[in-house]
């Protein structure tokens, strides 16, 4: 449906480039769209029942709750809002924002064609858009989903953290164009291609196995039960070091980054950020599962004793 109303707006004429003049107020109407979210779903939560509250988001300080999300999945009818919001507005906005940006390159610096750098960040981009949206069931086990509340955090982090600011190395390419040549741009895509195999392969391997554990074509994987009846994968990506997935993703947040050069800390803003936000995830992670797992996540951490940040806590 995007895809079709930005064919009809082409079509009628319409310069997607107003959204990169007027990327600033897009942006601050998203903020003041997710704080109007935010207040809704925290009011809902109030009358949800006990046991489709958050964990994390049951602290009883009115600010906490707010931020972190009170309830858990809240839904109108069938309507999942935090699934939806997780995949959709903003996933699909920031592919949207990056188009806006490649044709506002052309039209600034009138180019029949866009540059080399514009053209591997909407591509790396758009294919990590279309990868998520692909194997979407796999958000499912996910933290955002089975742990995490649907509040300010999630709402603003969707709607408006991800499109504008996960879109700032095209924006930034716009009013800074970067000449890169053939061999350059092949060396940022093997990067790229690296560290998505490496996110792809372990996030499926994880959600393959938590959908179906006897899954005759996971023969191969080995595994430590849990009193929870889960198990803990011990060979494959999972066992060669903990939080594979958060490897192949910081690698290809580089990739997006270098096609801008070196001139200006901007483009890097995202894997640094990144970088912050995955550390500290990391560290929720492992003390939840701690908790929930107990002795098995101790002999799962002797097992596999190699993490993606090893001495930052
Ligand atoms: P993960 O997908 O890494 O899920 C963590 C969960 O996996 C644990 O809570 C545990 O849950 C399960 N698990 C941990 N170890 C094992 C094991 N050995 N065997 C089987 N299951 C295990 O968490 P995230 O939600 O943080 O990340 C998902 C993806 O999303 C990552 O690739 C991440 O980089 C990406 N991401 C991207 C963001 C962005 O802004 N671009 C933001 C956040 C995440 P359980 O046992 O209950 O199943």
């Amino acid at each position: 449906l995007t895809a079709a109303a930005i064919g009809i707006l082409i079509y009628f004429q319409f310069e997607l480039r107003y959204l990169y003049d007027h990327f600033m107020q897009f942006a601050v109407s998203a903020a003041a769209f997710s704080m109007g979210l935010s207040i809704y779903l925290y009011i809902r939560s109030l009358r949800a029942p006990e046991e489709e509250l958050a964990p994390g988001g049951n602290s009883g300080y009115f600010i906490y709750d707010f931020f972190t999300g009170h309830e858990l999945n809240p839904r109108i009818g069938s309507f999942d809002l935090k699934y939806f919001c997780e995949l959709r507005p903003g996933l699909i906005g920031w592919v949207v924002i990056n188009l806006a940006m490649l044709l506002a390159e052309m039209k600034i610096h009138n180019q029949s064609m866009p540059s080399l750098s514009m053209i591997l960040v909407n591509s790396f981009q758009l294919l990590y858009v279309v990868d998520a949206l692909w194997n979407e069931e796999a958000i499912l086990t996910t933290m955002d989903i089975t742990h995490d509340g649907f509040g300010f955090m999630l709402a603003f982090g969707d709607l408006v953290w991800v499109p504008f600011v996960y879109s700032l190395q095209a924006y930034y390419l716009v009013g800074h164009p970067n000449a890169i040549s053939w061999p350059v741009a092949a060396a940022i895509t093997i990067l790229n291609c690296i560290g998505y195999y490496i996110f792809r392969s372990a996030n499926s391997q994880k959600n393959n196995f938590r959908r179906n554990p006897s899954d005759p074509r996971l023969a191969y994987l080995k595994f430590i039960p849990t009193a929870t009846g889960k198990g803990l994968l011990v060979t494959g990506w999972w066992g060669f070091v903990r939080h594979p997935n958060y490897l192949g993703d910081i690698i290809m947040a580089l990739a997006w980054s270098l096609p801008c050069g070196f001139n200006n800390i901007l483009p890097y803003f995202y894997v640094i950020y990144f970088i912050c936000l995955l550390v500290h995830r990391e560290a929720r992670d492992e003390h939840h599962c701690k908790q929930k797992y107990g002795l098995a996540w101790e002999r799962y951490c002797q097992r596999v004793p190699y993490r993606i940040f090893p001495y930052i806590y």
